[in-house]
């Protein structure tokens, strides 16, 4: 049958679980709100940075505007061409009369036919524009002679030119920017996956645009833009940010979870050990008022003179005696308990040979069994050497591990074995049962004030679960250790190494 769980369980839980709610919202309010901030930071960072070159653009669009508008005709036949200062701003020609154009780039031909009417409004001075078709855009220069209009393309070097110039005054030191005239992608939207993964490609792979701007009628057909060159100006302020903020959350949450979980333990401890007292409270009344009782029963008999037999007298004194004994054990170990608890447990340490300590747990384990059948070996090294303890304090510690080995042995096979080995510069006291064994999870709880392991044999069996606590606070305080191997269904055996003098 299940045991329901206590209610110092269940208030561990609850409150763990209200822990838990209130480290955890914050917190993942505060992760969310960290991302958010991430992302907001890098839109504004952009923004910024848009804004800084947005201003500069326009200034590079007037001065691109004022170096177009300073351009010289260098000649008129048999095309146009510019040029500003030694810079020559033209290159392929073209001509336009009675509606017919001559190029000899088709595709420029092509970006002029449709408009052989509109040309013929020209100036009679250079101008330069921008025209597009589906075969390019195009910066052309041209002029009006009458019916004929002579013109070229303006250079793509001769713009870079241009806009390196005025780049390498419009950009402070320590920034990094390249002015460039693209022109405006009018076509619609990539259709289907492939191409706009062409087109996400390309935008990843190609240069960062900073900011851009329309350029100014008749110029309408370009944009001038401003792509970094070397490392992304937004990318490495927002990648350090991000890094702070990743490190900095890591430590958060690495503390908050060794912080939950030494709660959690705490609390769970704390918890158990409440429950392990309350049952302690129980089990010690109820373990005096069974001898108690008896006591009480046998007095009242030999008070009213209902025993007048002298065996049956002999018979009850006896039973008394063996009551009073149980229930001044039972004190002793809860005054011991609480004697090395708070430690007030003095021990006076005499230099003794091994054996004397096994003889004496021995013989108060044999006087408590005198009725009980046991089956006790010993077997014990030829020379055990000597060691420097309180005699009665560890003995009582050794009996402590028979008695243990009876308790937990089951009727009829009360086989047990207590054996001495010296092991380098330890002696080694091993009592072995063949007994209900202690399953692996709770061979180290079993050293723990009050815990019992739940078992049928246990409820049966009286004790306190102080035995185990007392033995090895006891040989600890003598520089040993007790260590225990166990099979459930099979048997244990408890091992105490305590340091031989030399
Ligand atoms: P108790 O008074 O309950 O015997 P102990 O501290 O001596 O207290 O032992 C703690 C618990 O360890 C016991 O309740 C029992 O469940 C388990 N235990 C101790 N010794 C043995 C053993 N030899 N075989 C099986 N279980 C044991």
């Amino acid at each position: 049958m299940a045991v329901p769980p206590s209610v110092e369980l269940l208030s561990f839980r609850r409150t763990f679980t209200r822990l838990i709610l209130l480290v955890v919202l914050p917190s993942a309010g505060l992760l969310a709100f960290g991302i958010v901030g991430i992302v907001n930071e890098r839109a504004a960072v952009e923004k910024r940075i848009e804004v800084l070159w947005t201003g500069r653009l326009a200034t590079a669009q007037n001065e691109l505007a004022d170096a177009f508008a300073d351009a010289q005709v260098r000649s008129t036949s048999p095309t146009l061409v510019l040029q500003r200062g030694s810079l020559q701003l033209t290159d392929v020609g073209f001509t336009v009369s009675a509606g017919e154009v001559v190029c000899e780039d088709p595709r420029i031909t092509a970006a002029l036919k449709p408009l052989d009417v509109e040309l013929m409004s020209l100036p009679e001075r250079p101008v330069i524009f921008s025209i597009t078709s589906p075969q390019g855009t195009f910066l052309v220069a041209a002029l009006r002679r009458g019916q004929k209009v002579i013109g070229a393309q303006v250079s793509a070097k001769a713009v870079q030119t241009l806009l390196q110039n005025i780049g390498d005054h419009l950009t402070p030191p320590g920034e990094e920017g390249t002015f460039m005239l693209v022109p405006v992608k009018r076509s619609s939207p990539a259709e289907g996956m492939v191409a706009r993964l062409a087109e996400a490609r390309e935008a990843a792979l190609g240069d960062r645009e900073l900011a851009g701007l329309l350029m100014p009628l008749p110029l309408q057909d370009f944009r001038l833009v401003v792509v970094t060159t070397g490392a992304d100006p937004v990318a490495a302020a927002s990648t350090r940010n991000r890094w702070i903020y990743s490190v900095l959350l890591g430590l958060f949450y690495i503390t908050l979870a060794l912080g939950v979980i030494f709660t959690g333990r705490t609390l769970y401890r704390e918890a158990r050990l409440s429950r392990l007292k309350t049952d302690f409270v129980s089990l010690v009344s109820h373990e005096l008022r069974t001898p108690l009782t008896s006591i009480r029963m046998f007095i009242e008999m030999l008070a009213l003179g209902r025993v007048k037999d002298p065996v049956e007298m002999q018979t009850v004194l006896d039973l008394l005696s063996k009551e009073t004994a149980r229930l001044s054990g039972m004190i002793e170990s809860v005054l011991d308990w609480s004697r090395i608890e708070s430690g007030k447990k003095q021990y006076r340490r005499e230099r003794l040979p091994t054996t004397d300590l096994v003889d004496a747990a021995v013989n108060a384990f044999k006087a408590q069994r005198i009725d009980a059948p046991f089956d006790l070996q010993l077997t014990l090294a030829p020379n055990l050497g000597e060691i420097e303890v309180d005699r009665d304090a560890l003995s009582g510690a050794l009996l402590n591990l028979l008695q243990n080995a009876w308790k937990y042995s089951r009727e009829g096979d009360k086989r047990i074995e207590l054996r001495g080995i010296v092991d380098d510069d330890f002696v080694v006291l091993e009592v072995e049962d063949h007994g209900v064994g202690i399953p692996r999870r709770e061979q180290k709880r079993i050293f723990d004030r009050f815990y019992r392991v739940d078992s049928l044999l246990t409820r049966d069996t009286e004790g306190s679960g102080l035995g185990l606590s007392i033995a090895q606070r006891i040989v600890q305080a003598h520089d040993g250790w007790i260590s225990v191997d166990s099979v459930p269904g099979r048997g244990s055996t408890f091992r105490i190494h305590l340091p031989l003098v030399q």
